[in-house]
């Protein structure tokens, strides 16, 4: 592991000079608006340890990278002068008893307002504190989806009949709370060994192989993980690869990268272009390459961002955005309508937002059904609808992406919505429980008692029936 209790060690990296301008050269850059003025302060002044760090070297992201704090006492060193010691111990405490590792860059953590960290947006998705903790409701797993199950190769999960999701990596540049991965993500921590997926280069021969011979996929997603932890070899190995099987139409590289790691794309070159490169292949060949990303809030949006954007969108690159519905992030009318209206702006088209998936350990984050349901219907048409997300439930046991609001059966008093999904796995039913927080102490109360929990969910599936 990388020493992340460093200082700047400006020596040790070479900036290219060329950087800026080899890029800047053919980016239209959009005429300001105020609505779209993105914040191009040197916002990372105000933290002590980079105060003096230029922008050259903040912009790059081997410097980030170098830098990413990738521990809690790491953390603490850092913003010990920022926070009561109470709130550090919190910060320990709840790490003690989280299924994700922390991984966090310079660019995130700089963006936290460790004036009021509590609320702070950035700070809810990535740094668990010991008293918002809430009791986990009995039916959470640590791999809610079953991935496990539906996997044909190490890393490659076929659920959909035209597609497959392959995890290429199992690591992120930076570790979200919620992870949706939680069992295979990121380090060990005290609660949670993590199952050995692919590391990078490992092993993608068999899920390649099985690809080959399965001439119903269409579509690829690249996870993990995270593409941004991929290298540019690898991102032209797997691309290429993928492209010259003829049945493969389209793919898409996931990653949150562009959200907490922006400046990557203006400096990792071999990155940017071997996205780019495969993309305009992809076109040539009448088929498609995407990035999906993963912004929940507008605070992890700046002229840093702007520009990275502007890069993708002037080289061809689609972007598509997925988030998260994440209680206390963004959950308000005003902070979805925000985000959305400022991806369409950098042409990031809103593809998907998840309700929190059922996750052990993080249910402070996760909403409940109706409120989801509420969230879309105050969304819903502020904004063209090509860029309004679709908000889906990602049903736990495998049944694919669903529409929040096309349950068959919803009992709100117990917090449980039944769905069907008929394309994906006819006759069976799927459950989605809200969290125990949003329920009554009686409805609570008949979760937590096993004897009480079975009767219910017998009840619940015979009503759906
Ligand atoms: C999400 C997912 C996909 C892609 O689904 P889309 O609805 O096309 O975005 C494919 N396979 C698995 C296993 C998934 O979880
Ligand atoms: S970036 Fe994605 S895969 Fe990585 S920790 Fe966050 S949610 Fe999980």
């Amino acid at each position: 592991m990388p020493n992340n209790i460093m200082g700047c060690d400006t020596a040790a990296i070479q900036l290219n000079p060329v950087i800026a301008s080899s890029f800047n050269a053919h980016y239209y850059e959009p005429i300001p608006s105020s609505r779209y003025l993105f914040r191009s302060d040197e916002f990372w002044r105000g933290l002590d340890r980079w105060k003096d760090i230029d922008a050259e070297l903040f912009l790059n992201h081997l410097w980030q990278e170098k830098n990413a704090i990738t521990s809690v006492a790491a953390l603490g060193d850092l913003i010990k002068n920022r926070i009561s010691t109470a709130f550090l111990r919190d910060i320990e405490e709840g790490h003690q008893l989280a299924p994700m590792s922390i991984r966090l860059t310079p660019y995130v953590l700089s963006l936290i307002d460790w004036d009021n960290p509590f609320l702070d947006p950035l700070r809810r998705q990535f740094l668990p504190l010991a008293s918002e903790k809430l009791v986990d409701h009995p039916m959470l797993k640590l791999d809610p989806m079953g991935e496990q199950n539906d996997s044909p190769a190490p890393g490659l999960t076929h659920r959909y009949p035209d597609r497959v999701l392959f995890l290429a990596t199992n690591v992120c540049p930076v570790y979200c709370r919620y992870c949706t991965r939680s069992y295979a993500v990121g380090l060990d921590t005290d609660v949670v060994t993590k199952q050995k997926i692919n590391a990078p280069g490992e092993r993608w021969e068999p899920a390649f192989r099985y690809i080959e011979a399965n001439s119903s996929v269409e579509d690829v997603v690249i996870s993990g993980g995270d593409a941004y932890r991929l290298k540019a070899r690898q991102i032209t190995e797997i691309g290429e690869r993928l492209l010259d099987i003829p049945h493969v139409r389209r793919m898409r590289f996931a990653t949150k990268g562009l959200a907490v790691l922006p400046m990557k794309v203006q400096s990792d070159h071999d990155w940017t272009d071997a996205i780019s490169r495969l993309s305009d292949r992809a076109r040539k060949m009448g088929k498609s390459i995407a990035i999906h990303t993963h912004f929940n809030h507008p605070n992890e949006i700046t002229a840093i961002t702007a520009k990275a954007l502007g890069i993708l969108y002037e080289r061809g690159v689609e972007v598509r955005n997925q988030a998260v519905i994440l209680r206390g992030v963004n959950n308000s009318k005003q902070a979805m309508h925000r985000l959305n209206e400022c991806l369409a702006y950098l042409n990031v088209r809103p593809y998907y937002c998840f309700q929190g998936d059922m996750i052990q350990g993080v249910e402070t984050l996760r909403t409940s059904i109706c409120d989801s349901i509420e969230l879309e219907k105050a969304t819903r048409g502020l904004i063209a609808g090509h860029n309004t997300p679709h908000f889906i439930v990602d049903l736990p046991g495998g049944g694919g992406k669903r529409d929040i609001h096309s349950y068959d059966y919803y009992d709100k008093q117990l917090g449980v919505a039944v769905y069907r999904a008929p394309a994906v796995k006819k006759d069976k039913l799927f459950l989605y429980c809200d969290p125990l927080h949003a329920l009554s102490p009686e409805s609570q109360a008949l979760w937590i008692n096993p004897e009480s929990r079975v009767q219910l969910l017998d009840d619940v599936l015979k009503s759906a029936k």
